[in-house]
């Protein structure tokens, strides 16, 4: 009745009326698409850049070096972190004490004594015990995957187990990293060695974690670079004796205190609601760690000071977190999620997987958010070609994730390369491109600003 009044009077129709309100909606849309493209390319020009980011990278690790949780290193780089937040003028900087484990390395060597002396490229596994002070030597059996090993059984009590699988893909290869010890033990294997977790042979070993099962004899457990590796294998193949000789002085000692950093740019519309974002302060002991994962905690310190420097208020708060002993133990991950699980999160994002082009946002949560977030894809194509998809998540945001918080993580075009570096002393600021890098901080900038306009 109302309408036909006002149709009387105004001479439009009922139809009319709706189209008028959709369009009005449609304008205020497009916008807002308008502003959130001229915010993107403000945040995307600033980050492209920059040359303070890979500068503050290059000084973390040159300056601290490797970084295992439990070592001075870690600790000093934790605090300049936190210095360098306060300085940047970062709100709520702070840090947040996590007991960590306290592996150290020793001493060690691997040599082959029959059917000649050879000094093996050996790393032990971080995690694993000594041998005993006069080494272990023993005979050496190859095997490639499991299905040999319980194939053979019978024939391993006694000796050096060698796991000489190849690198396929990084979830296949580091089963034997992690549980080959345990498996070999349980069939009396004296030590046991693998092929490093890499596709490149340099004649580098890498190291990383291994875990025991309580019910089985520990044993000490190294890796062998893939040529060694494989000398080992061909000489074993042929039926030849090869005798190694494995010396290990690793120790774990008590835990020891560490500590998750964070700082915020406090939202405005929705300070409440968090957005907790970084990488993993921690590294292995050889290298500098510069892309497993300074290269994650600099590059979301770096999104975060380019928000603030660009005066852009997110509505909701945006809070870095270096996260601390990814490596061996989440133990800052599972800190994080009993401290602040309790706190209204929107997102927890993780950046892990070292720095090349960006590729893809993995996003893990409700489809209907994954669907509006997808609509700001061609946003990022000042960037790189960069893909909004699903999946997503990482170690330290794990916690979190299983507490139902909805998950996302940047993906980098490595094309295999990651693992050329990865835990090995070949992991330095060297291997960081300063273009992908300035590339990764804008995705990450841009995805964060984003996210944080989401309803
Ligand atoms: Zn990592």
């Amino acid at each position: 009745m109302l309408i036909l009044v006002f149709r009387f009077i105004l001479g439009l129709s009922v139809l009319e009326i709706i189209l008028s309100s959709l369009s009005l909606a449609q304008t205020e849309k497009s916008s807002k698409m308008e502003n959130y493209e001229k915010i993107s390319k403000k945040i995307i020009e600033a980050a492209l850049n920059d040359s303070v980011g890979w500068e503050r990278l290059a000084y973390m690790c040159d300056t601290y070096g490797s970084r295992l949780a439990g070592s001075e290193n870690l600790n000093n780089a934790i605090k300049w972190a936190y210095s360098e937040m306060k300085k940047i003028g970062f709100e709520n900087v702070k840090l947040e004490e996590v007991m960590v484990p306290h592996w150290v390395r020793g001493n060690e060597f691997c040599e082959m004594t029959l059917p000649r002396k050879q000094k093996l490229e050996m790393i032990g596994l971080g995690g694993s015990i000594a041998t005993p002070k006069e080494g272990i030597t023993a005979p050496v059996i190859v095997f490639h995957d499991f299905d040999e090993l319980e194939k053979n059984s019978k024939d391993v009590k006694g000796k050096i187990v060698l796991f000489n699988e190849r690198f396929k893909n990084y979830g296949q290869a580091v089963q034997y990293r992690v549980s080959g010890a345990s498996r070999a033990a349980r069939y009396g294997a004296v030590a046991c060695l693998i092929r490093s977790v890499t596709p490149i042979a340099m004649n580098i070993p890498h190291t990383g974690v291994m875990g025991y099962e309580d019910s089985i004899p520990k044993i000490p457990a190294a890796a062998l670079s893939p040529e060694d590796a494989s000398l080992i294998e061909r000489i074993h193949d042929r039926g030849q004796n090869v005798v190694l000789h494995l010396y290990m002085e690793a120790e774990t000692l008590p835990d020891t205190l560490s500590y998750n950093l964070m700082g915020e740019l406090r939202g405005k519309t929705n300070p409440e609601e968090i957005i907790a974002f970084g990488g993993h302060s921690d590294s292995w002991d050889v290298g500098s760690g510069a892309q497993d994962d300074a290269s994650g905690v600099i590059t979301s310190l770096e999104a975060l000071r380019i928000l603030k420097e660009l005066g852009i208020q997110p509505n909701k708060t945006l809070r870095c977190v270096f996260w601390v002993n990814e490596e061996n133990g989440t133990r800052g991950g599972i800190n994080y999620a009993e401290r602040h699980g309790k706190e209204k999160h929107s997102l927890v994002f993780e950046f892990d997987s070292g720095v090349f082009p960006p590729e893809g946002i993995r996003y893990k949560g409700p489809d209907s958010i994954f669907n509006d977030f997808k609509k700001f894809e061609p946003l990022f194509q000042d960037i790189d070609s960069i893909k909004i998809l699903k999946g997503g998540g990482g170690t330290d945001i794990g916690p979190m994730m299983r507490l139902g918080i909805p998950a996302m993580s940047l993906n980098t075009s490595d094309k295999g390369k990651y693992f050329w570096y990865h835990h090995s002393k070949t992991d330095t600021p060297d291997k960081v491109d300063p273009l992908d890098f300035r590339k990764c901080i804008a995705t990450i900038a841009l995805s964060m600003f984003l996210y944080s306009e989401m309803p």
